[in-house]
Order: C-alpha cells, then structure tokens, then sequence
C-alpha cells in the first residue's frame, strides 16, 4: 500500500496531497550504435534552440562532414514539415531514448556524442543513487507509446469519474496539456485554462523548459467543480478520500508515484479558486519537474503562492504576506518555518515572501532553477541554498525580517 502524506493550506482552504510509493527504475539508456541514417522513417521527439517537436517523424537526414553525422533533418508531422540543421539541435529522443547528440563546430555536423552520453549515465545513476533511499527517483523520457497508454488511462478515470457522479451536468474540454471536466459555464472555464496555460508557461521559464514540452504523464486532469458538495463527492467516490479529512478545503492536487496529477477543486462563492487552481495544480508540475524528490515545506509552498499571485494577481496574496509579517513582528517569532515538515497556513505568507528574495536575488545566471535542481537531485535545501545564493538558512531568516521590517 502506498504510504500518503497529506499537505494543507488552511487559508485558501488549499490541500496538497502526495501518495508516495516509487517503484525504482535504473532509467540507464544506452543509445550505442545510433545510426543517424536509421532515423529515416522513426518518430523522434527533438529539443531545438527555437521549438520542442514532439513525436514528428524523420523525413530526411542530410549526411555530414563526419562519418555518422548529420548536416539537417527534415521533420514531418501531419502535412507540416520542417528543416531542422544541425547548429539549432540540442537533444533528441527516440523510443525513450537520449540520443546524446552534440553539435560539432568545425565540421558544422551533429554527432553522437559518446562523452556526453558517459556524463549523463553518470549523472542519472548518481542522482538516483542519491534519490532511492527516501523512494524517490529520476523522472524518464516518456516514449510516445507511454503517453498513449497514459492517455488512454486517463480518458477511462475521466469516464468512470463521469459515471460515478451521474446527474452532475460535466462537460470536458482538452487543451494541449490539460483535460478539464467541469460543471462551470464555457465563459468561467476560458478564464481559468488560461490561468493554467499562463502557470505552465511561467514555471517553464522558470526551470528553463521549452514552453511546448509536455511535463506531464498524459495530461494534467482538472476537475473543476460548483459546489462543495460536488468537489467532496468526486473526492470520496473517485478518489477515495475522506470527506472529513478534506472538509475546510477548497481544492486538492493528486500527485502520484506513476507521474500522474490530477487536480480537484470547487469554485464557491469566495473568488479564490483561481488562486487554488494555480497553486495546486503548480505542486503538480513541480512533482513532475526533474524528479519526483519534493523541496522542502516552505518552500514548496511559498513557490505555488507566489505563481498563484504571479498569474492571478490580486491582492490575496500579498494580504496573506502582509498578515503573516504583522504575526512575525508582534510575536517576534517565525516559529522556525524553514525546519518544519508541514507549514501552518499562517505561515504561507511568510513562505511566498521567502521565494520573492531567492527569486529577487537571481542575478540572471539561473540561480533559483539551480537551486531547485539540487533539491531534486537529492541534496538537502540548506546546501543548495549555500551554494547557489550563498546564504545560510540563519541568514534567510535575517533577510526576511529585514524585508518586513518597514511594513505597515
Ligand atoms: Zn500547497
């Protein structure tokens, strides 16, 4: 049985919920032999400095200078092609795997790089070393096969889900990267699929993602209800959770040990669900980013706040900041929010203002993605934080209380 930990926002009456139980996996590729000639024909998803190509196939190899390297690639996907050259390729994959590809200057050829391709078996099989112990893992290369099969899993929850909540009028609209089942008029679901596409592409720019890659197992599935009653008999039916044990919530985000997510949640009367959506369906993206490793309490948390104020906007957010500084300084504790495993939700105000500093204090050079990026590799955050910002947990504490020091 899968150990669950359970995650709440006492504020937006957000609840975060993760079931742990990783199955390993090596996910060591070998791509030995590559030959770029036998690429003719196969269906490769290719990472350039402009696009990201999802499941295109390869029209054409244009031979380079050297043996075994490539000068372009027409792709083709549908009736649209595309010439690729080999200056603008940064990866590519096929059936799974990373096809270590380099671009060599002085024949102006890609190549299969078997150096780069050491480093990264290297780095995945350290990293996952380093990540096992606590059941975590590397997230692989999805193959196109794979998606389907998540797909075609999820279109069948979404009709079970249907099923079970027979006389509630949902209707499904698909997006790119998300299925959102809904009971809210087309106008209301407009509104909040563009708060998820502007989320998505923030927290691509974020870890320096090509906003048209797929971060998800399948799709992200969005169930986005009325009313209350409706939310807690979804969460109880299809997911099996207990309504006493999410009363008090407005939304939820399903994280699973597979890679899926599926987020769940009621819009009410109270004008935050916008809020929820986002910073739920964040805990999403980042389960799936890198690895399925989870940054520390305030972290995590102040990370899915300060999207949610980033795309929503509003005030919410900085009323919860300004609240939580004003309890900071009259207690003259922060009751050591950077320690504790699940933050209290008077504490999401301070959190969110934690990330507004590391982000404030990236100086273009990636610092905060490097940060996150420890973090999922397995080292602890105060490390990370040491060695990206150079600053000690002690010293996050005295630049937040700095920070808050002229609030009114
Ligand atoms: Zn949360």
């Amino acid at each position: 049985m899968p150990n669950k930990f359970f995650f709440r926002s006492a504020f937006f009456g957000a609840f975060c919920l993760l079931t742990l139980s990783v199955e390993l996996s090596t996910s060591t590729v070998n791509a030995q032999g590559i030959q770029f000639a036998n690429l003719v024909g196969k269906r490769v998803d290719m990472q350039t400095t402009k696009n990201y190509f999802t499941d295109v196939e390869v029209e054409e190899v244009e031979p380079g200078k050297l043996d075994n390297s490539v000068k372009h690639f027409k792709l083709k996907s549908g009736k649209k092609t595309a010439k690729v050259v080999a200056s603008r390729v940064v990866e590519m994959f096929q059936d799974g795997q990373n096809l270590d590809v380099s671009y060599d200057k002085k024949n102006k050829s890609l190549i299969h790089d078997t150096g780069k391709q050491t480093e990264r078996l290297t780095y995945e099989r350290e990293t996952n070393q380093r990540l096992r112990p606590e059941g975590h893992r590397l997230w692989k290369h999805l193959t196109v096969e794979e998606q389907e099969v998540f797909l075609k899993g999820q279109a069948e929850f979404v009709d079970d889900a249907k099923k079970k909540l027979a006389g509630v009028p949902l209707r499904q609209v698909e997006t790119k990267f998300f299925t959102f089942v809904t009971d809210l008029n087309r106008a209301e679901v407009d509104g909040y699929i563009a708060y998820l596409d502007a989320m998505y592409a923030e927290l691509c720019k974020a870890f320096g993602l090509p906003p048209e890659k797929n971060i998800w197992a399948g799709k992200c599935i969005v169930f986005a209800f009325r009313s209350e009653i409706t939310y807690l008999g979804f969460e109880a039916k299809v997911m099996e959770i207990n309504p006493t044990e999410i009363s008090n919530t407005q939304g939820l985000c399903h994280q699973f040990p597979d890679g899926r997510v599926v987020f769940a949640g009621y819009k009410g009367t109270n004008n935050f669900f916008g809020h929820v959506l986002v910073h739920e369906t964040s805990h999403g993206f980042v389960h799936r980013y890198l690895s399925s490793a989870r940054a520390p309490s305030w972290l995590n948390e102040g990370m899915a706040d300060w999207l949610a104020e980033k795309v929503v906007k509003g005030q919410k957010i900085k009323t919860r900041q300004r609240l939580a500084a004003a309890r900071v300084k009259k207690n003259n504790d922060w009751n050591d929010v950077l320690n504790i495993k699940r933050i209290t939700g008077e504490q999401y105000g301070i959190c969110s203002v934690l990330v507004e500093i590391l982000v404030a204090r990236d100086k273009g050079k990636g610092q905060f993605k490097k940060f996150i990026d420890g973090i999922k590799e397995g080292h602890s955050a105060q490390q990370c934080l040491k060695e990206h910002f150079n600053i000690t947990y002690a010293e996050l504490k005295g630049i937040y209380g700095q920070t808050i020091a002229g609030w009114k």
